[in-house]
C-alpha cells in the first residue's frame, strides 16, 4: 500500500470526499461534474475504478448465480429473477468500488495532490491554502492540518471555485 507524504517527506493523508464530491464519484460522469478538483481526480482513477467495478459485479453475479438463484427463481419466476440477478451484481459492484475507492485514491496521491495544489487546496486535507507565509525552505504550511507543501506547486490567485 501506498503511503502519501508532504513535500518535506512526512507522513500526511489525503483529502477526505465530501458527500457531494462522492456523489459525482457514484455517478461517474466526469463530464457533467461540477468541481474542477473532483472532475480532474476522476480522470486520474477512473479506469481503476472501472476494473474494481467490473470485478466486483462479476464477483456478484457469479455469487447470487452460485447461491440465491436457485432458492429466488421459485418464488419469483425466471423474468423477475434475471432482473433480480442484474441488481444484485450492480449493487455488489456499486459496494466493491466504494470499499476500495480509498485505496485507490491513495494509489494516486502524488496526481491527486497535484491537482488539489494547482487548485489552490492542500494535498492532504483540501483546506484553502489561502494567504500564507512561505517558510525559509520555500514549503507553505496548511494551518489546517499541518502538511507542508512547495509554495510554487500551489495556485497563486484566488480560487473562485470552492469545492462542492
Ligand atoms: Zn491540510
Amino acid at each position: 500500500m501506498k503511503t502519501p507524504y508532504d513535500d518535506r517527506g512526512r507522513l500526511c493523508s489525503i483529502p477526505k470526499l465530501s458527500v457531494s464530491q462522492l456523489g459525482w464519484r457514484t455517478l461517474g460522469l466526469k463530464s457533467i461534474t461540477k468541481d474542477a478538483v473532483t472532475q480532474q481526480e476522476q480522470a486520474v482513477t477512473e479506469k481503476r475504478e472501472t476494473i474494481v467495478a467490473l470485478i466486483g459485479g462479476f464477483i456478484g453475479y457469479w455469487l447470487y448465480g452460485w447461491i440465491l438463484n436457485q432458492y429466488v427463481q421459485q418464488y419469483v419466476g425466471s423474468v423477475i429473477d434475471f432482473v433480480i440477478h442484474i441488481v444484485f451484481a450492480i449493487c455488489v459492484a456499486m459496494i466493491v468500488w466504494y470499499v476500495f475507492l480509498g485505496w485507490i485514491r491513495r494509489g494516486r496521491f502524488s496526481r491527486i495532490a497535484e491537482i488539489y495544489l494547482s487548485q489552490g487546496f492542500c494535498g492532504s486535507c483540501g483546506y484553502l491554502l489561502d494567504d500564507l507565509e512561505c517558510e525559509s525552505d520555500g514549503c507553505v504550511i496548511c494551518p489546517e492540518c499541518n502538511a507542508a507543501w512547495k509554495s510554487d506547486r500551489i495556485k497563486q490567485e484566488k480560487s473562485t471555485d470552492p469545492i462542492a
